[in-house]
């Protein structure tokens, strides 16, 4: 079982999530940001924290981003052949309705 993160983080990438994963299990690409499901210790320590709620234990992912929890595996997968996990907090993409104001 993992917790997963779905379509809300979708340029975000605010982060607040990362910093308070004892695992380092957030890993990013250019688009999101994604849940390694190895190392995921189900703590529940990153849903509250994303403002958008994007992240959800796995059995209380919203049926219409299910797709999400196989794509998180997947890119983890793919991320870890070149890039490590992400652990300190960023600014927010400038497309990001967060950046804004
Ligand atoms: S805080 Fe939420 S939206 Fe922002 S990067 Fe983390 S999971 Fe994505
Ligand atoms: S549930 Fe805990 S271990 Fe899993 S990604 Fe979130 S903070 Fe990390």
């Amino acid at each position: 079982m993992s917790y997963v993160v779905c379509e809300p983080c979708r340029d975000c990438k605010y982060t607040d999530c990362v910093v308070v994963c004892p695992c380092e299990c957030f890993y990013e690409d250019e688009r999101m940001l994604y849940i390694d499901p190895d190392h995921c210790v189900d703590c529940d320590a990153c849903r509250p924290e994303c403002p958008v709620e994007a992240i959800f234990q796995e059995m209380e992912v919203p049926s219409k981003w299910t797709e999400f929890i196989a794509l998180n595996a997947e890119r983890v997968d793919a991320i870890k052949a070149s890039h490590g996990p992400i652990t300190e907090k960023r600014e927010p993409l400038p497309r990001s309705p967060l950046a804004r104001g």
